[in-house]
């Protein structure tokens, strides 16, 4: 198992780091822990740079130190990133939610807005407080809506009586969607359910509006009709769309595979690559008919992947198409509101709820994480409080740091002797 980071991620409940709600170990399990009883898989840290296909190797780079392995069977599982469209500028002002970092750098910006216009309104800034409690969340899918109803919450129930300043509960929640629906996936009853409950809780939900630019202290979105609004904001959340890992093109170009418009592979029925039987390509970063990217496309593909690599060590045939069960889908609003859909059967409100927790606590890996998960939950949804709402400079920081230093700063760093000083970034751009 070859990684770049360490832990194994549960991506669906990111927005609940983001949001002060759980911790990220709860939901980042280390990797080696995970599979610390199956004694035949080793975990190995590396950011894999190449594919080649025919030498059948891989080549990783961890910590500025390259490594290539040899493999009979391969499986590429490297998921998606987020996608700004092709406005990767977009990003500076406003993070995606992929990763942990991503959770944690948006927790920080969150609170920190918080605390800056309260720090605005005691020294008589008041023309700041407006944009520094305006919150927008582009992209309104189950990420999008399950952010701003935990904005609203945070700004109406748990914040609402620390500020002497401010009244957090005044705070501005925006869902933007260039779509005519919220959680267009789910149909459109569930959609204009779920469009309803966003509204009653606050939001300003805006269809049909598609961000066009973004900076540090707002954003202009363009109606239908062709019309530009600026809305200043100083909080900005991107959850508008995904591009298959960029490892799908060295795939694509060896073995003659098409991508998608996403980015994503085209894999034969049995989620193998054109004339390489022994090279799987699931989850994510596969376009495979009728399988949407989401968890159990990825959790089934891997099992079918590994499946037929053991039929294959037996010396059975090999090639039997991949067949997806759709176990249907869920999204939470706020405390006790959420919509689910399976099949025909279609549940809102506090039924969807319950199910939700259910079925995400069930999916949650360990049981230290589950408990602790449920205590969480308790102190957030039965309480008002948040446990996590521990913010650094760092988390805010960080990201645009290490861009700004460029590519080279880690690989030289980490050469340096102990005490020296830190290099200069690459250009003062
Ligand atoms: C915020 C959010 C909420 C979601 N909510 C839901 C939900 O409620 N229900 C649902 O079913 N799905 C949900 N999804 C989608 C679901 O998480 C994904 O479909 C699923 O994780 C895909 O699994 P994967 O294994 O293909 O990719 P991932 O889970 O993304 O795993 C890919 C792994 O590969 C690693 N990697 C990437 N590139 C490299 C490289 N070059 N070298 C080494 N390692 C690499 C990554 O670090 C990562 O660990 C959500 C996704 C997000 C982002």
């Amino acid at each position: 198992m070859l990684a770049r980071t360490s832990h194994h991620l549960f991506q669906p409940l990111l927005y609940q780091v983001a949001t002060g709600i759980l911790s990220e170990g709860v939901i980042a399990p280390t990797t080696r822990d995970v599979l610390a009883e199956q004694r035949n898989a080793s975990v190995l840290l590396g950011e894999v740079t190449t594919v080649d296909l025919e030498a059948r190797t891989v080549t990783a780079s961890a910590i500025g130190q390259q490594t290539t392995y040899s493999y009979d069977s391969l499986i590429v599982a490297a998921g998606a990133d987020q996608s700004w469209f092709g406005n990767d500028h977009f990003a500076e002002f406003a993070p995606g939610m992929k990763t942990i970092d991503d959770a944690l750098e948006l927790r920080g910006r969150i609170y920190g807005a918080f605390e800056m216009a309260e720090v605005a309104a005691a020294s008589g800034r008041h023309d700041l407080v407006e944009r520094l409690l305006t919150f927008v969340v582009v992209g309104a899918g189950p990420t999008g809506v399950e952010m701003a109803g935990q904005l609203a919450e945070l700004s109406k129930r748990t914040l609402a009586k620390e500020f002497r300043h401010i009244d957090p509960s005044s705070a501005r929640i925006i869902l933007l969607d260039a779509a005519d629906e919220v959680l267009a996936s789910f149909g459109s009853t569930l959609a204009g359910r779920t469009a309803r409950d966003l509204t009653r809780l606050g939001i300003e939900v805006r269809l049909g509006t598609k961000v066009v630019d973004v900076d540090a202290e707002g954003l202009t979105v363009e109606s239908r009709d062709g019309s530009q609004e600026r809305i200043e904001a100083t909080t900005k959340v991107w959850a508008a769309g995904v591009q298959a890992n960029p490892l799908t093109r060295q795939l694509a170009e060896q073995s003659g595979a098409e991508l998608d418009r996403a980015g994503r592979i085209k894999v034969n029925p049995d989620l193998t690559l054109p004339g390489h039987p022994e090279v799987f390509a699931i989850g994510d970063l596969a376009a495979v008919e009728g399988v949407p990217g989401v968890a159990q496309g990825a959790i089934q593909g891997g099992k079918h992947a590994a499946g037929q690599i053991l039929r294959r060590l037996r010396g059975e045939e090999t090639g039997q198409p991949f067949s997806y069960f759709d176990k249907g889908s869920m999204a939470t609003i706020s405390r006790f509101r959420a919509v689910m859909k399976r099949g025909r059967l279609e549940l809102t409100g506090y039924p969807a709820w319950v199910a939700w927790l259910a079925v995400h606590l069930f999916y949650i890996i360990g049981f230290k994480s589950q408990v602790q998960t449920l205590m969480h939950w308790a102190v957030s949804f039965v309480g008002r409080d948040r446990s996590e709402r521990t913010v650094t400079e760092q988390q805010v920081l960080a990201r645009l740091a290490l861009e700004y230093l460029g590519e080279d700063f880690l690989r030289t760093s980490l050469r340096k002797p102990p005490g020296a000083a830190p290099s200069a970034p690459a250009t003062d751009s």
